[in-house]
């Protein structure tokens, strides 16, 4: 009898020490996330007119979350950004497309947790590099699990392609395969921005709006996706401030300082969030609403945003 309880008790014990954290429930099923390459917060968020942003701050801000103290801690160059986000660390990788990420990303982890549907994670990149995003170097996952990728003219290596051919690849998939994790580069405003043409810049900036506000009026609208998807929309890095816009890369205010715009029905609508937040915070949180428990992030969640239930 006293060993039968001794038994109970342990095994009672254990059984506590060894239960996984219980899985909150959410009500996302999908991730979208639109990356904006390179605008200086100053010209988007920071512009108390919102002149170049004006889809997201007149007709989407009040379904969603606006964060403005949101910033790339890492390096501020394209891929780096992209990977902080992607894989939840800040990497010293090159931005060229020639290095692989170190971390599995989410969309290798969301890949193994749901076998045979591969085709439902995609990474659609006006620039050709950010096909990296879709493996690693980790020995675990190198060359598995790999994302849908249509990045640039045709893959890694054959450089930039139009935004407008990126928003027409996006509609297309989002009304025929209907992806359920899926990251957008636009290339602009920083192509533009590369140049130093200051027109074009804004224009880029405008331009992208407008695309993902196509975007996000889709994903609102459509029967698969309305009230079971989270949208994103963020930047990988800003730029220099002042007359340095051309160029970006350091750890300066404008370089690091970018924007997030969250929408989804496990998040709060209609607030701006000061907390202090970055890009690898992000990721533990589309790690946390798609339960990926295996993945690691340097990251924190943003609980902020998230409904009180
Ligand atoms: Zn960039
Ligand atoms: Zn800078």
């Amino acid at each position: 009898m006293h060993y039968f309880h001794l038994v109970s008790i342990i095994g009672i014990l254990m059984s506590c020490a060894y239960d996984k954290i219980p899985i909150r429930p959410y009500l996302t099923e999908n991730i979208v996330i639109v990356v904006m390459d390179g605008p200086r917060y100053s010209e988007t968020i920071g512009d108390s007119t919102h002149q170049y942003i004006p889809h997201l701050w007149n007709d989407m801000r009040d379904s969603g979350i606006i964060c403005t103290s949101f910033f790339n801690d890492g390096v501020t160059f394209t891929v780096n950004g992209h990977v902080a986000l992607t894989t939840g660390f800040y990497q010293s990788i090159d931005n060229t497309g020639l290095e692989l990420p170190a971390h599995p990303s989410i969309f290798q982890y969301w890949i193994k947790d749901h076998p045979g549907n591969s085709t439902y994670t995609s990474l659609i990149c006006s620039k050709d590099k950010l096909e990296v995003l879709g493996n690693t170097s980790d020995y675990q996952y190198k060359n598995k699990f790999i994302p849908t990728s249509d990045c640039g003219i045709n893959g890694n290596g054959s450089g930039y392609r139009s935004d407008s051919i990126t928003f027409e690849r996006v509609m297309s998939a989002l009304t025929t395969i209907k992806p359920k994790v899926l990251l957008v580069n636009f290339k602009e405003p920083d192509f533009s921005g590369h140049t130093g043409n200051w027109e074009d810049y804004l224009t880029g900036i405008k331009q992208t709006d407008e695309y993902t506000y196509q975007i996000w009026q889709y994903l609102n609208n459509d029967s698969y996706y309305k009230g079971k998807t989270t949208f994103i929309f963020t930047n990988d890095h800003g730029r220099h401030l002042g007359i340095g816009f051309q160029h970006h890369g350091d750890g300066c205010e404008g370089c690091r300082h970018i924007f997030l715009y969250a929408q989804g029905p496990d998040f709060k609508k209609g607030i701006l969030n000061s907390q202090h937040a970055s890009l690898v915070d992000l990721h533990a949180t589309i790690k946390e609403l798609l339960h990926l428990q295996n993945s690691q992030t340097e990251g924190h969640v943003m609980y902020s945003l998230f409904k009180e239930h």
